[in-house]
């Protein structure tokens, strides 16, 4: 059953949500969030499966980030977040939690968009962190715009540079400095393969970085290094109060799954952990689906 805002707890756990109306402007920060989404803050345990790995992610801040970033350190990686200066509020609450854990985080904001700061990027995480193993591209714009007809050329080439070309520059800079046995993990979703028409510009980039992450996972493979995606589902993000869905869907966002419900980004954070980890180390090219249930290749 759907609860209403005041029943709400201060963080959704597992149960179906059905989250009031909302709106901020892009990007969204999770602070501001009704119900502030569950990044596994409390719940999640590592098991030192990522230990002494040193990981970048860029939308690390908030969201399916934010999760991976607890995950990951939880299970023994130092991590450095990358996110926009704007974000900074989300970027500091993600870091109270690991750093009282006695994890050490690094701060690497920027805008992607920013060819002086997405060339440095990754030589700045190696310098933060000592090394790189794993690359996590996760950030990413999505703005619904109901019509091609309103979907300006500005708009469309943003959602590309941020989502996919973005890839290219980190992905390139990173297969010089990922060891053998190193790691990338692209994020896509179910937008790649079923796309929802006012999500035009966004469901494109995402099919581009499915068909990038194979063909990069196959030249890569060849140092020995490992390239995969996730594909999620609909997941309680700020993505999604910032313009990333209508308004009016967001007390219904994601009960059109067969779960009924949308995810939580911790529900996420185990598929990039199981794909970091050397339990992964035959897994090349591989999409995994972390959807509640909605038809997928
Ligand atoms: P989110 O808003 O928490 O994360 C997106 C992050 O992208 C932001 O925190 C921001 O740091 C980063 N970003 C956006 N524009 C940027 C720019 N110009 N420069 C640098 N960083 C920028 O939302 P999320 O849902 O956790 O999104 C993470 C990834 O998951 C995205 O790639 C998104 O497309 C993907 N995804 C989300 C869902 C979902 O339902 N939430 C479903 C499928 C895929
Ligand atoms: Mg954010």
């Amino acid at each position: 059953m759907s609860q209403t805002p005041s029943q709400q707890p201060e963080r959704a756990g597992k149960e179906r949500i059905s989250p009031p109306k909302q709106q901020q402007s892009e990007p969204g920060l999770d602070l501001k969030m009704q119900p502030k989404a569950d990044h596994g803050e409390r719940s999640y345990h590592g098991r030192e499966r990522l230990a002494g790995k040193r990981a970048l992610i860029t939308g690390g801040d908030s969201g399916i980030g934010a999760a991976v970033a607890i995950a990951f350190a939880r299970e023994g990686a130092k991590v450095a977040l990358a996110y926009l200066p704007s974000e900074e509020p989300d970027a500091q609450a993600v870091a109270t939690v690991l750093e009282d854990a006695g994890v050490e985080v690094h701060h690497l904001p920027g805008d992607l968009r920013d060819h002086s700061y997405r060339d440095t990027l990754i030589d700045e995480a190696v310098t933060a962190l000592g090394g790189l193993d794993i690359l996590v591209n996760n950030a990413g714009k999505q703005i619904s715009v109901e019509s091609l007809l309103e979907l300006s050329d500005e708009q469309v080439e943003e959602t590309f540079d941020v989502n996919i070309f973005a890839m290219f520059t980190l992905s390139r800079a990173a297969l010089q400095v990922l060891p053998a046995g190193g790691s990338i993990i692209n994020t896509t979703s179910i937008q790649a393969f079923d796309p929802s028409d006012h999500l035009m510009d966004y469901a494109a980039t995402k099919a581009a970085i499915s068909n990038f992450t194979k063909s990069l996972a196959s030249q890569a493979a060849q140092r020995g290094i490992r390239v995969n995606a996730v594909a999620p589902g609909p997941i309680w993000t700020p993505l999604q109060p910032s313009h990333g869905q209508p308004i009016e869907a967001l007390p219904e966002f994601g009960h059109d799954t067969w779960l009924g419900r949308a995810g939580q980004p911790v529900e996420v954070a185990p598929a990039y952990v199981f794909l970091a980890s050397d339990e992964a180390s035959y897994v090349v090219g591989a999409t995994v689906h972390v959807n509640g249930g909605k038809n997928q290749p």
